[in-house]
């Protein structure tokens, strides 16, 4: 589907939200296993690239003959990442600290941020970005059923520093800078341009 080129920010809604990932120790309540992940042609080119060293933290990513096919087109150009039975995505593995993604622990082996290598839907968690025509920026509807999710008590800052992250590295500093003002002001909505991975671009 064609991204819009602006879109609107739910303000009232990412403001309210405080996120921590502290790891899941359990596939029942994990974010990895509750959503059918997809990717557009060009995340997945990059995850492809990526496949050796994931395969390090994920050995079941490779098959007799080379690395298996881990994507299934879900519509056109939008490829559903492979699950497990349970669920729990393919990239997902457990260590000491909980289930890890595997794109994210490579990247920080390689020192880079996870969000180059990670689909965007993932770094934007537990924030969604609703499709046209009324695309929305604004937190999932089932976010608060996670325990690393919960409603923001603290004054000041306007949007919780995990939450603009996520924001920055997807729409860039610019776009970032201007949903923080528009939230400092106190207003419930406001309107950007869509830039970076999330308008395709590099
Ligand atoms: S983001 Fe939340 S649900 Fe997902 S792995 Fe971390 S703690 Fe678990
Ligand atoms: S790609 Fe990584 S963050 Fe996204 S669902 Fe899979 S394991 Fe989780």
């Amino acid at each position: 589907m064609k991204r819009p080129q602006y879109i609107n920010v739910d303000l009232s809604a990412i403001s309210a939200i405080f996120h921590r990932c502290s790891g899941c120790t359990s596939t029942d309540a994990c974010c990895c296993a509750k959503y059918e992940v997809c990717v557009s042609a060009r995340e997945m080119k990059t995850i492809i690239g990526i496949l050796p060293l994931a395969a390090e933290h994920c050995p079941w990513l490779k098959g007799e003959n080379g690395f298996d096919n881990v994507f299934d087109e879900a519509e056109r150009g939008l490829f559903a990442i492979d699950t497990h039975e349970d669920g729990l995505c393919v990239f997902a593995y457990h260590c000491n600290s909980g289930i890890r993604c595997a794109l994210h622990s490579v990247a920080e082996q390689i020192g880079i941020s996870p969000h180059l290598f990670k689909p965007y839907a993932c770094t934007l968690w537990p924030l969604g970005l609703q499709e046209p025509p009324n695309a929305t920026l604004s937190i999932c509807d089932d976010a608060f059923q996670f325990p690393c999710n919960r409603i923001r008590k603290e004054k000041g800052g306007a949007i919780a520093p995990e939450i603009l992250n996520s924001i920055e590295r997807l729409l860039g500093v610019a776009a970032c800078g201007q949903i923080l003002k528009a939230a400092k002001k106190g207003l419930h909505s406001t309107r950007v341009q869509l830039r970076g991975p999330l308008a395709g671009e590099p």
